[in-house]
């Protein structure tokens, strides 16, 4: 399990490159789900304030015995904590239900223009990794302009930028200014929400692999060299979108699944418009 994919933050730190991701996961369920992910190997749990489940992800973290030092935990700044002191409470709260005493990695969920404090709240979060509380900080749902803006006004580069990102929106224009500027890509709703996964185009590629369409597409995050955090909840799930590291799409694999990139795809909100 220790020989998974890890991926080199800007800052020197590193993070497994797959983890779980516990979005609608209800707190409830969220210790068993997270327990039964690192039996099946996982070391990366992403969570956020909002997501009303950092309490039963802190008591699944502990339930196993698997040292706090060998996971990779993320949580989020939800949108109504942007500002100075906001984020400095909000992250306080966050490890209180997590029972962490610092998480690995920090992000603002959504830059939320309308309220034009993404600045001040990364400069906020700059200050937190001082305190060392956020080991790693970096930014969700940022477009190209606001992560020039956070670099040209505070010179720190995030981390990460997680983005929606699957096989239908492909983002290849922010990929390559997160390449440009060493910030690693991190791919939410990686499954499409697990709409895409009776695509012809995928189904036919894990039937050439032996696969399912979960683990084709995961590997092709994989493969492109991106951080990528499935969600499920259903521990058959879970396992099989871990079992993914002992096989490679080929080239012609990688070009049929480059053609299902749509201007359409996306799924969630433009982060332009999300306050
Ligand atoms: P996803 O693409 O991971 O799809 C999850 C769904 O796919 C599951 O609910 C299930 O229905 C299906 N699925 C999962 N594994 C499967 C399998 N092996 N076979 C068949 N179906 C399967 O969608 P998501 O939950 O939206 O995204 C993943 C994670 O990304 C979230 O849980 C969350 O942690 C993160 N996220 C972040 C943001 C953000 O704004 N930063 C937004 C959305 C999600």
């Amino acid at each position: 399990m220790d020989s998974q994919p890890t991926l080199t933050l800007n800052d020197g730190r590193v993070m497994p490159q797959l983890g779980l991701g516990v979005w609608q996961t209800p707190d409830s369920l969220a210790a068993p789900v997270v327990g039964a992910a690192l039996e099946a190997g996982y070391r990366l749990v992403d969570t956020a304030a909002i997501y009303g489940n950092e309490a039963g992800v802190g008591r699944g973290l502990r339930s196993t015995g698997i040292t706090a030092r060998s996971l990779f935990v993320t949580t989020k700044l939800w949108n109504d904590s942007h500002g100075t002191e906001a984020p400095v409470a909000a992250l306080d709260h966050s490890l209180s239900r997590l029972g962490l005493p610092a998480v690995d990695l920090y992000l603002i969920h959504w830059p939320t223009p309308a309220r034009a404090r993404y600045v001040e709240t990364w400069r906020a979060l700059i200050a937190l990794r001082e305190t060392g509380k956020a080991r790693s900080i970096g930014v969700s749902n940022f477009t190209t302009p606001q992560l020039a803006q956070l670099i040209e006004e505070t010179g720190v580069v995030p981390a990460v930028n997680q983005i929606e990102l699957h096989p239908r929106f492909q983002q290849r224009e922010l990929r390559a200014f997160h390449e440009e500027h060493g910030i690693v890509t991190q791919s939410w709703s990686p499954l499409g929400q697990g709409k895409l996964l009776d695509h012809p185009v995928l189904v036919e590629i894990a039937r050439k692999h032996e696969r399912t369409a979960a683990q084709i597409v995961i590997r092709w995050h994989l493969d492109l060299g991106l951080g990528v955090i499935p969600k499920s909840a259903t521990p058959h799930r879970i396992r099989e979108n871990i079992a993914v590291f002992d096989f490679r799409l080929d080239e012609a694999d990688k070009a049929r699944i480059a053609g299902l990139d749509d201007p359409r795809g996306r799924l969630g909100p433009h982060p332009d418009d999300f306050n």
